[in-house]
């Protein structure tokens, strides 16, 4: 029996999408149709159904009484129907992020996962869904992209019917409408695109191809370095041209990215530019994730329970070797240079070594909290999370450099990966994911050398790698130098707002902290001068150290006198050379 959605783009100035269901063989005396209340990659409950506006359930000509039995559940009598079941909803849809959906006069974007209900009962029969076109001539020039099948009938970028084998694999596969641009390239033979939508300039379209592509073979080479096969039949990056955003949601043939439209690249960039580079380690890091937890995944994720938190002690697996991969494929494929890499690895650490919850917070409890803590960020974030992503890199990075070590260089992390992945293929439908404790093991098996004591004190333990040692083994060489007098005088991360500074954060142990200074007081005077945003840096460097002064903070709007006392500036920034241009020292 086959499940039929169609989707309106309703009334996209008023962001609102129109849903109809069509059950044909209804379950007897109800049915009970649900909406996931998280979208997989992002680990935080977000009640989708929260945007659902109004709901009706319609049988054999007539409306059908509707119960609402949870947050994201209803309930429809089917008692006396014969013949087919449809649901008729409307939601309304203007999250910008790649998790969501979105509809305004410029464009469509949604994750199935914010507007298709499933009906229980029937989550592994196939679906037909389809995208009907808004009649308004200001969309007459509005395509459609996403990585579900299209029918026979339906061409490449059209409205019209698409396919999925299950709701598992529906809810994989976002859609973006819109008048956007597409550029193709083929990946080991594999046909790749590239949509983008929202703001696009004039940019160097070849090198952005080019780029992405060697990004994907060396991916590709990477997991199957002998018949250099991908798991996909075609992929799909959406990529979403904003100011001033990052992010990217993986799927199983296509990701979401959304960037800032600055970091595309020009005719001039240079192999150095971080906007680029930071934009190629997304392209590559949402890819990677094709193999790397949408195939290979926690034993937790199969399948994936969408209806509460699903808790996992791995995504420091998932994440951190991922955030590893990312920036070394891009380097290895040779499209930055060896300082641009020192350099992201500099930030990395950086970021890592001056989050002091490292001393108080697991990776393993960090993966399983994620859900009220890494995704939930407050004033308190650097003292009580951290990042799988940050840290799971730098634990990447260091046991590969002990894989290397211990097996004279013969086996790397790469092996990992690869060992993993072939057991993925091999278990075909009958795969049942990583369990919780199994990655020493994975290791283990696929290289031959023991990790047991690295992982108790780096993964389940607060210990550090000695990154290094670890930096040498890969020939880099690092110094310590001051990241800022903000941070390392007075123990905050500040935003500007206008001319003033609001504290964004306060770190552990710090000045700061002494005088009593918390997240969102906003910063009037220090020793008795006005504080200016811009001048911040340089009044610091004037206040005597160890010496009290006085500072005034608004908190909620009430003027509030603190006493401060600052050290001296202490060299809390890790700056990996490379050996080149290590006498540099830049
Ligand atoms: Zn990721």
């Amino acid at each position: 029996m086959t499940i039929a959605y169609a989707i309106e783009l309703a009334e996209p100035h008023a962001h609102i999408f129109r849903v109809t269901v069509t059950v044909p063989a209804p379950l007897d005396q109800e049915q009970v149709f649900t909406l996931p209340t998280w979208v997989p990659g992002s680990y935080m409950i977000r009640d989708m159904a929260g945007q659902i506006v109004s709901l009706k359930a319609v049988g054999n000509d007539a409306s059908l009484p509707v119960t609402k039995i949870d947050k994201s559940t209803w309930r429809v009598s089917t008692r006396g129907l014969t013949g087919e079941l449809s649901l008729v909803y409307e939601v309304y849809a203007q999250d910008p992020s790649v998790r969501l959906a979105y509809l305004d006069c410029e464009r469509a974007f949604f994750n199935p996962s914010s507007l298709l209900l499933c009906p229980l009962g029937f989550e592994n029969e196939p679906i037909t869904l389809d995208l009907i076109k808004n009649d308004s001539p200001a969309y007459k020039h509005w395509q459609v992209a996403t990585g579900l099948v299209r029918d026979k009938a339906t061409k490449r970028w059209r409205f019209g019917r698409y396919h999925a084998d299950n709701y598992e694999q529906l809810i994989d596969c976002p859609v973006e409408i819109g008048d956007f641009k597409t550029l193709s390239f083929k990946a080991h033979g594999v046909r790749h695109d590239i949509v983008l939508s929202g703001h696009v300039p004039a940019f160097d379209e070849v090198r952005l191809v080019t780029d992405v592509k060697a990004a994907c073979e060396r991916t590709i080479e990477l997991f199957d370095p002998k018949a250099k096969k991908a798991p996909f039949k075609e992929y799909t990056f959406f990529l979403n041209l904003t100011v001033g955003s990052y992010g990217g949601l993986e799927h199983a043939n296509s990701t979401a990215l959304i960037a800032s439209f600055e970091d595309l690249p020009l005719a001039d960039t240079g192999k150095d530019e971080k906007g680029y580079q930071s934009l190629l380690t997304l392209f590559t890091h949402e890819y990677f994730h094709a193999w790397w937890v949408k195939r290979v995944k926690p034993a937790m994720f199969v399948p994936y329970d969408l209806s509460r938190e699903t808790y996992t002690t791995l995504l420091w697996v998932f994440e951190g070797f991922t955030s590893f991969y990312d920036e070394k494929l891009v380097h290895e494929a040779g499209l930055v240079t060896s300082q641009a890499y020192a350099r992201a690895l500099s930030e990395s650490l950086t970021q890592h070594m001056s989050c002091t919850a490292r001393l108080r917070q697991s990776l393993a409890e960090s993966s399983f909290d994620a859900w009220i803590k890494y995704y939930k960020p407050d004033g308190n974030r650097p003292n009580a999370v951290v990042s799988y992503y940050v840290k799971g890199g730098l634990v990447a990075m260091a046991l590969d450099a002990h894989i290397r070590r211990m097996s004279k260089n013969e086996r790397s992390l790469d092996d990992v990966l690869r060992y993993a992945y072939r057991q993925f293929v091999e278990a075909g439908s009958d795969y049942a994911g990583l369990d919780e404790d199994f990655i020493g093991e994975l290791i283990w098996e696929a290289t031959g050398v023991d990790v047991t004591d690295q992982l108790q004190a780096w993964v389940y333990g607060c210990e550090e790698p000695d990154y290094v040692q670890v930096l040498k083994s890969m020939g880099y060489g690092a110094k310590y130098e001051t990241q800022s007098l903000v941070r390392s005088r007075l123990g905050v991360s500040v935003r500007a707002d206008g001319v003033e500074s609001v504290v964004t954060q306060v770190f552990d142990a710090t000045a700061a902290q002494a005088a009593g200074l918390a997240a969102g007081d906003r910063l009037v005077a220090l020793d008795n001068v006005r504080v200016e945003a811009s001048k911040l840096e340089k009044m610091i460097s004037r206040i005597p150290v160890d010496e009290p002064v006085s500072l005034y903070v608004f908190r909620g709007g009430i003027l509030l006198p603190l006493v401060i006392t600052m050290g001296a500036p202490r060299k809390d920034k890790i700056v990996v050379q490379t050996k080149k241009n290590g006498k540099k020292g830049r």
